[in-house]
């Protein structure tokens, strides 16, 4: 590449950050962390990783894993009451016997 003399030059070659903005869907146009795909301001060099040894972390309960077992659970819960509700509705039908 020729040289121009411009001190710029290699800045404004530097990569981009991939982060695209919430309301125009735009992509940021800062440099990114040496390192990183994203700028300093989305999140570049920070954060700590998750689980135990996060320093909010308390019991886990509401863990990724924990959520997807409550989902579950919830899930079994409702089809279990559908089950119950046609369980009497049938009941309540001819030709079925009624317990004292
Ligand atoms: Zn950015």
């Amino acid at each position: 590449m020729k040289d121009d003399g411009n001190p710029m030059r290699a800045a404004n070659q530097a990569p981009r950050c991939t982060a695209h903005s919430k309301r125009t869907g735009e992509r940021c146009k800062a440099p990114a962390v040496n390192g990183w795909t994203v700028c300093r301001m989305h999140g570049a060099g920070g954060g700590h990783k998750a689980g135990p040894s996060h320093p909010s972390w308390k019991h886990g309960m509401r863990s990724r894993e924990w959520i997807e077992v409550r989902k579950y659970i919830n899930e079994l819960t409702r089809e279990a009451r559908e089950i119950e509700t046609r369980i009497e509705a049938e009941g309540a039908g001819v030709g079925t016997v009624r317990r004292a």
